[in-house]
C-alpha cells in the first residue's frame, strides 16, 4: 500500500528514523557552520555537495537520530586524532548552545528518550582508522567522548589496512596486525566496527574476528550498480550472518542514477540478498556527494519513505529500514563495551 507524503511524515513521527553517516561536523569545525540555522542550498542542485543537514531540516525530515561522522585528511597519517577531537568539540559546542534541541546519545534507549523529549539525537562515528595515528588507546578515548563506530579505512591505506581504492590500495593485503587488534579493541570499548571503504580482503578479515554486529555505514551494492565503492552479495550475506546492518548511500555516482528510485533499488537488493534486518540509511550528506533528485537534503527524507512504499515495502520493513535495524545494532553492541561505565 503506497503512502502519501503526509502519511510518510506521520510514520516518521511514530518510529525512530536514523541516518548512519553525515559529514556535517567538519563543516561546523572548519566553516563555522551553525547546525541550528536553516541553510539554503549554497550551490545549484547538480553540484550541491554539502549544506544538506541542520537541525530545522532534521526536524522537517522527521529524523530522530543522526550519526555525525568525523573524517580526516587521510594522508599523511598525522594530525588526524586532533582533527577528530576538533569535530567532537564542534558538536559538543553546538549541544551546549542548544541543549533543548540536540542531545548526545549512545544507545537505542537514549535515542528514544531524546525523541520523546523533542530533541534530535546526535551519535558519533569516525571515518578512517588514520584517526588513531597508530595508537589503539585512542579508541577508548574516542569512545568515552561518544564515538560509537570506527570506519577502519577511508580513501588511503593506513596502519589498520587497505582501502577499496585510493592511495596504497592492494587487494591482496587484508587487515594488518594492528587492524586486527583495533577490531578487538573496538569491541572492548563498545565501538561498532564500520566496514565502509575497506577492501574486500580486509572486510572479511574483520568479520572473521568480530564477535559483535558490524555495520557498513554508507555504501551502494554491486548487485545494482557496478562501482568499485559498492559491496557484493557475499559481503551483504556476511554482514547479515553477524547481525549487522548496511546503510545505503544517497550519492548519484555510487547509486548509478540520479533517481530517488535508485536508492530504493539498492535497499531492495539488500533485502533480497540478506533479508529485511540488514538495510539502513547511510546518506553521506555533507560528504561532497550529489544526492538524487527528490532527496536533495535531509528534509526530503519522507520522499524516500513514499518511494519505498510505492515499491511494495510494508510498514514493518519500513520501520526497520528507516531506523529499526540501526537501533537493534546499537542495542547489540553495548555502549561502554567492557569499560566501566561512568554512570
Ligand atoms: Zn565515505
Amino acid at each position: 500500500m503506497s503512502l502519501t507524503l503526509d502519511e510518510a511524515r506521520a510514520l516518521h513521527d511514530e518510529i525512530c528514523v536514523l541516518d548512519l553517516h553525515a559529514d556535517t561536523a567538519k563543516l561546523m569545525d572548519k566553516l563555522g557552520y551553525d547546525l541550528a540555522l536553516r541553510h539554503e542550498r549554497p550551490l545549484p542542485r547538480r553540484m550541491s555537495v554539502f549544506g544538506h543537514v541542520d537541525l530545522p531540516r532534521l526536524r522537517e525530515g522527521g529524523v530522530a537520530g543522526q550519526f555525525f561522522s568525523f573524517w580526516t585528511n587521510p594522508y599523511p597519517e598525522r594530525g588526524c586524532t586532533r582533527s577528530v577531537v576538533r569535530q567532537l568539540d564542534a558538536l559538543d559546542a553546538a549541544m551546549a548552545r542548544h541543549p533543548a534541541e540536540l542531545a548526545w546519545t549512545r544507545t537505542g534507549a537514549d535515542v528514544r528518550a531524546a525523541k520523546a523529549a523533542g530533541r534530535i539525537a546526535a551519535l558519533g562515528g569516525i571515518e578512517g582508522g588514520q584517526a588513531l595515528e597508530g595508537q589503539l588507546d585512542a579508541i577508548e578515548a574516542f569512545a568515552r567522548r561518544g564515538v560509537r563506530y570506527l570506519g577502519l579505512l577511508h580513501f588511503s591505506a593506513n596502519a589498520l589496512g587497505r582501502p577499496a581504492k585510493g592511495r596504497g590500495a592492494d587487494p591482496a593485503q587484508g587487515l594488518t596486525a594492528l587492524g586486527r587488534d583495533a577490531v578487538r579493541e573496538c569491541e572492548r570499548c563498545g565501538v561498532i566496527v564500520d566496514l565502509a571503504h575497506i577492501n574486500r580482503r580486509g572486510f572479511f578479515d574483520a568479520l572473521e574476528l568480530a564477535t559483535l554486529p558490524p555495520m557498513v555505514s554508507h555504501t551502494g551494492v554491486l548487485g545494482v550498480h557496478a562501482h568499485w565503492r559498492n559491496i557484493d552479495d557475499e559481503q551483504l550475506r556476511a554482514v547479515a550472518d553477524k547481525g549487522g546492518c548496511v546503510g545505503i548511500i544517497f550519492a548519484r555516482r555510487f547509486l548509478g542514477s540520479a533517481s530517488i528510485d535508485a536508492v530504493v533499488d539498492h535497499l531492495l537488493h539488500v533485502i533480497d540478498v540478506a533479508g529485511e534486518d540488514v538495510p539502513a540509511l547511510g546518506s553521506d550528506f555533507d560528504g561532497f556527494v550529489v544526492p538524487p533528485i527528490g532527496l536533495e537534503d535531509v528534509a526530503a527524507l519522507p520522499n524516500l519513505t513514499v518511494a519505498l512504499s510505492r515499491r511494495g515495502v510494508g510498514p514493518r520493513a519500513l520501520e526497520k529500514i528507516l531506523g529499526g535495524n540501526v537501533l537493534r545494532v546499537l542495542d547489540a553492541v553495548p555502549a561502554w563495551g567492557r569499560l566501566a561505565s561512568p554512570s
